[in-house]
């Protein structure tokens, strides 16, 4: 479904990302996991195409993309939860997810997407006409999956979903993302949280300083011991 062909991406001349690759299968969820400062976000962006790279290609379902503006991206069905949840804190939490539906015209589809998200995120619907700034982090980290989940994408990234969350909320935010996969929707899942990751994604790639360095099935991952020491600490 996304194939990532040797994309260098660089702020200012400065490579962030030195031509990486990877694939992501239709009804998988990958994983790329990174240090601090490795260059996630910045794929994330590139697939966006809030930023181009200086070097490579990115194709979605047969269409290469690395030249399109972020609208016409989201348009074909991606929809990318960003790095600290960037919702609109003054606005309810159901304006928020009006939002969300902007490339989603049809009232019909609108409704469907809206209870949808409802049913995956019950706490989202009792609150729905509450300011968005009231709910905690892990309701907001909810509210901007759900957000992005609006434009009923086919391939949903998220980054860093667990940022700031207690280890319990994460594995909460980790398990409706399964849930979200199962109803047929691919994942690109970037994270910190090494071994949270690998655990629900069918397969890993791990980025160090820009460049992947290793790759596999999330279990296989798990037993090299690059991650054991490297991520993991063991
Ligand atoms: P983090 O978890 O901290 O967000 P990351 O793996 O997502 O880390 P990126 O944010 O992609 O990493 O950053 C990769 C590199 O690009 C870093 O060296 C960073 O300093 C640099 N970088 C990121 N954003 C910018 C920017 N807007 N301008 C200049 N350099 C940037």
């Amino acid at each position: 479904m996304l194939e990532v062909k040797g994309i260098t991406v660089a702020y200012d001349d400065v490579p962030a990302v030195v031509e990486v690759s990877f694939t992501v299968g239709r009804g998988e969820i990958v994983t790329i996991i990174g240090a601090n400062g490795a260059g996630k976000s910045t794929i994330l962006r590139a697939v966006s195409c809030v930023l181009h790279p200086v070097k490579g290609e990115i194709w979605f379902d047969g269409v290469r993309i690395d030249g399109f503006s972020a609208n016409q991206v989201v348009n074909l069905g991606i929809s990318l939860v960003p790095e600290g949840r960037r919702i609109f804190g003054r606005l309810t939490v159901l304006d928020n997810l009006i939002l969300g539906a902007y490339t989603n015209r049809d009232p019909v589809a609108r409704r469907d997407a809206l209870d949808r998200v409802f049913s995956l995120f019950p706490v989202l619907r009792e609150r729905s006409t509450q300011r968005a700034a009231t709910l905690s982090g892990g309701e907001q980290q909810m509210l901007a999956i759900a957000r992005a989940l609006m434009s009923r994408p086919r391939l949903l990234m998220l980054d860093e979903p667990s940022l700031g969350l207690m280890p319990m909320l994460t594995a909460r935010i980790l398990q409706t993302i399964g849930e979200i996969n199962r109803e047929g929707v691919t994942v690109l899942l970037v994270e910190q949280r090494v071994r949270e990751a690998l655990e629900i994604a069918h397969r890993g790639y791990i980025l160090q300083t820009g460049r992947i360095i290793a790759a596999g099935t999330g279990a296989q991952l798990l037993q090299t011991d690059l991650v054991r020491k490297a991520y993991l600490g063991l």
